[in-house]
């Protein structure tokens, strides 16, 4: 009798340790589908009777105990990084946790893992306006952006808000209840959130794999075929025959890079880019930083380079004959008259994003015989390599296909604004980070002509400049409306790289005039966005009773 007491004592022990660990793992993780359908009926049909008759969320949230956070930043990239640093900084009460698809933070500065990744904007611009980059190269390398990004993370303790391998699929906005259901996709099954904001800061790519056009003939090749951002530390190039099909930052990044070890690198074009070559080391930074205090010496860098890089570009958009004629000049000091042709695109500097060279890199290897550019198209692969619509063939062992990304704005994820799907297509942006008619949500997304965290930066203070705002005046939500019938909708970008176009169609639009107008100005910007006004007539700002 004793016997059966003690196990059956067990028994019991061991059933309420499992209902107590189940009971907090349901905590930890939100509610898993898996579990839905099984052990808990009861709550899926509770469920999925308040989805049919809409009852309010808080009733469901009660039950399933999702986490709620003031904030929600999706991403844990430069930008994800930078924006839960100046959360911290600005907004120091409110709760956030950022969702990271992957692993690991840095994206894609984690992500890319070819031979010789490196940034190709200065690291005064694309470093953070709070964090001086301290490296005395101003071109660099991935991994020690990696670290930089990291480096930020720890100090300003964001390591322990970061969630990863969530990945968001979709986000869910109430107009009762001032707030979005965030959806996001974990080993364990789907887990949910709630938060008051949601800031995207998930790059402008997908992640899952790069741009490859169907080449004719691909599968007869027996080489290696390898996209960069699918490249593994295995890959050995090491006296081998390499041809890289691509002429963007990629390309010129990979071809010095590989010429390093391989035995001959061809960079097969269509089509030429701009190619400029830049000094690695900022000389006047360097000796700023050694006379001033550091982070005076990084203002004046940084400054330095947002006003070289939009002098660069204005002369560019305006006079762009002579910037032709001053590229053309350069080309033909490193490699001869001969050369230009391969340099000089059918479109104007900057109509796509021009390419820099750190230290003139790229001309070295081809001066060095180790790299040499064709300006041709592809007829087909072959067995050993390509051949070409000039009839020429180009043997290979290695083909790498630096042919560009896959353009995704704001993960590809649904928004829901209550009930009912946004299509970003029809959207205007507004101020270049929130969307008409999506109430408390933004994106960052930075600039095409400039350093991306120019942009991101001053969106994350803009963000949090708001979110005080809307604090102080007991607001809780915040919608861009288009209140002006005279807007008229442009594309959001005025650029015709490749990958742009070929999204172009998916993307939310811009306005003919200001707040809707992307500025693509950092200037311009930092007036907008650090000094101008929040209630400016165009966002919409409510005191929603929210109900509980
Ligand atoms: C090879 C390369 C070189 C570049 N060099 C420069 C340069 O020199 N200068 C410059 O200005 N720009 C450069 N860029 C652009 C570059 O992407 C940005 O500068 C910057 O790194 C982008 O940071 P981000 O955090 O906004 O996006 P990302 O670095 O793309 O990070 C986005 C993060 O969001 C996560 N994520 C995405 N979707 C989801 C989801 N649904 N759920 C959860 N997490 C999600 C990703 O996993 C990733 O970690 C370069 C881009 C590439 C590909």
């Amino acid at each position: 009798m004793g016997d059966f007491l003690r196990l059956d004592q067990k028994l019991e022990r061991g059933r309420l340790v499992r209902t107590v660990r189940a009971k907090q793992e349901r905590q930890m993780l939100g509610i898993n589908q898996v579990d839905f359908s099984c052990g808990f009926s009861r709550t899926f049909s509770f469920y999925s009777k308040a989805r049919r008759t809409s009852r309010p969320r808080s009733d469901l949230q009660l039950l399933t105990n999702m986490e709620h956070f003031d904030v929600l930043i999706v991403g844990a990239g430069l930008s994800g990084i930078g924006a839960g640093a100046r959360l911290k900084m600005e907004c120091p009460n409110k709760t956030f946790a950022i969702l990271e698809g992957r692993a690991a933070l840095g994206g894609t500065w984690d992500l890319f893992r070819y031979p010789g990744i490196r940034s190709d904007s200065d690291m005064f611009t694309l470093g953070y306006r709070f964090r001086p980059w301290n490296d005395p190269k101003a071109i660099a390398d991935g991994p020690s952006i990696l670290e930089y990004i990291r480096e930020t993370a720890k100090e300003f303790h964001l390591t322990e808000k970061i969630r990863y391998n969530h990945r968001v699929k979709k986000a869910d906005w109430s107009t009762d209840e001032a707030r979005w259901t965030i959806e996001a996709e974990t080993d364990a099954g789907i887990v949910r959130f709630t938060c008051n904001f949601l800031y995207l800061c998930t790059g402008y790519y997908d992640y899952d794999k790069g741009y490859t056009p169907e080449f004719a003939g691909m599968n007869r090749f027996r080489g290696k075929i390898v996209h960069p951002q699918k490249w593994t530390e295995d890959i050995d190039y090491t006296d081998k025959k390499v041809v890289v099909i691509g002429s963007g930052a990629t390309a010129v990044t990979l071809v010095p890079a590989m010429a390093k070890r391989a035995a001959h690198v061809t960079m097969l074009q269509r089509s030429p880019t701009y190619i400029v070559s830049r000094p690695s080391k900022d000389l006047i930074a360097n000796f700023l930083r050694a006379a001033l205090p550091n982070r005076a010496a990084y203002t004046i860098s940084r400054w330095k380079n947002v006003l070289l890089g939009m002098v660069f570009y204005a002369v560019s958009r305006k006079k762009p004959a002579a910037m032709k004629w001053l590229i053309a000049k350069g080309i033909k000091k490193e490699l001869g008259e001969e050369a230009v042709k391969d340099f000089t695109p059918s479109y104007n500097p900057w109509d796509q994003r021009l390419c820099l060279v750190p230290d003139s890199d790229l001309f070295t290897a081809i001066r060095d015989g180790k790299a040499s550019i064709k300006t041709d198209q592809i007829e087909t692969f072959t067995e050993t390599g390509l051949q070409l619509k000039s009839g020429e063939n180009l043997d290979a062992d290695i083909i790498v296909t630096a042919t560009g990304l896959v353009l995704k704005l704001m993960a590809g994820l649904d928004l829901v604004v209550d009930g009912k799907p946004v299509e970003m297509s029809k959207t205007l942006a507004y101020k270049g980070m929130m969307y008409s008619d999506v109430p408390n949500v933004a994106s960052a997304f930075g600039y095409t002509n400039a350093s991306w965290t120019l942009k991101c930066d001053l969106t994350a203070e803009y963000i949090c400049r708001m979110l005080k705002y809307m604090d102080k005046n007991d607001f809780q939500i915040a919608t861009p409306r288009v209140n002006d019938s005279s807007i008229e909708a442009e594309p959001v970008l005025d650029f015709n790289s490749g990958y742009v176009l070929r999204a172009l169609d998916t993307l939310p639009r811009q306005g003919s005039k200001p707040p809707w107008k992307l500025h693509q100005n950092y200037v311009k910007d930092l007036s907008m966005l650090r000094y101008g006004r929040l209630d400016d007539g165009t966002m919409e700002f409510k005191s929603e009773k929210v109900k509980k």
